[in-house]
């Protein structure tokens, strides 16, 4: 068996963060390649963004995405992305969105500490995702995050604690593979083909709903916009006294997800009678609002996004793999 050629793209984060004793410096991704124990022969490198990721734009995210496509298309057998951990799950989730889940393997990588911690957790998870982005296991699932030996999917990762190496979590479902030395293993099945989504419409509003929130408040924040995705409570339950906003929203066109703070996968309400209202199918207020600024992207016609909005949150039964 041939060896696999993986492109490495880096993208700055704690990863790349390395302080020499009187600055910071951002690393590149050929630097950080000489960190690992044994320089791998089959990985070429290139860097597409540097910083906090935290500061990324969408088009930033898309612009990264779109570099993985292009290092695909190029006949690269897989991709690893190093990026910073506090948003790496939306630009996996972006990548999801341009490139589907076919193709790959994809495999966003970062680090809790920075490079020049005592004990730096970056070159393990850079040697474990070379490792993953090199199986053949790891097809069909789609932008894949490996950190702290564990491996989430694009949809289903969050970012739960900055404290710890331990950050992320899939929710629901348990974590999708591990690795520990050099050989992944999943422990679920492939992910189901996803929608495709050439432009991403900016015009969109994430509000989360607090106690005692005024429909003034949610007027205020949401006019104008193509959609609106609302964060509730519960099963997507949002305070009563919002609904008749909701309603006047949707009737000037305005297009609604309703997500939630706890997983939840309610994807059709069909029964509230609003035709343009949705819940997000258990994706993360986040990734929701990504989706719906996919779904907006194809254009003008009604039809067209809301097909592809039902495709990307329909959570295909529970949600879980
Ligand atoms: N602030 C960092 C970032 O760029 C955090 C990290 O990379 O872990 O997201």
């Amino acid at each position: 068996m041939t060896t696999p050629h993986i492109h490495l793209l880096a993208s700055g984060g704690t990863i790349s963060s390395h302080h020499d004793g009187s600055d910071w410096h951002n690393l590149t991704g050929a630097d950080l390649l000489t960190r690992l124990d044994e320089s791998p022969t089959n990985v070429t490198v290139s860097d597409v963004a540097a910083g906090p990721s935290s500061s990324l734009s969408v088009d930033d995210m898309v612009a990264i995405a779109d570099e993985v496509v292009a290092v695909l298309a190029s006949g690269a057998d897989g991709v690893v992305v190093t990026h910073g951990t506090d948003t790496i799950e939306l630009t996996a989730y972006v990548t999801e969105l341009r490139l589907g889940t076919t193709a790959g393997p994809v495999v966003f990588t970062g680090s809790m500490r920075v490079d020049s911690h005592p004990e730096p957790d970056g070159p393990t998870n850079l040697r474990h995702a070379i490792a993953v982005a090199s199986s053949p296991q790891a097809r069909q699932r789609g932008p894949l995050i490996c950190l702290n030996g564990e491996i989430h999917t694009a949809r289903q990762a969050t970012k739960v604690d900055t404290t710890t190496l331990d950050a992320f979590v899939s929710i629901p479902a348990p974590i999708s593979g591990t690795i520990s030395t050099d050989d992944p293993t999943f422990h679920s099945t492939p992910s189901r083909p996803a929608g495709r989504a050439h432009d991403m419409r900016s015009d969109v509003v994430l509000i989360s709903a607090y106690p005692g929130m005024t429909a003034g408040h949610l007027h205020a924040a949401s006019a104008g916009a193509a959609g609106l995705v609302l964060e509730g409570f519960g099963d997507i339950n949002v305070p009563a006294n919002l609904w008749g906003t909701l309603l006047e929203l949707t009737e000037a066109g305005t297009i609604i997800v309703l997500a939630s703070r706890p997983f939840t996968p309610t994807f059709r309400l069909d029964g509230l009678g609003l035709p343009t209202v949705r819940g997000a199918g258990g994706l993360s207020a986040q990734k929701a609002r990504l989706a719906l600024m996919a779904a907006l992207g194809t254009g003008d016609h009604l039809a067209q996004t809301m097909e592809l909005l039902d495709e990307l949150l329909d959570p295909h039964e529970s949600g879980r793999e």
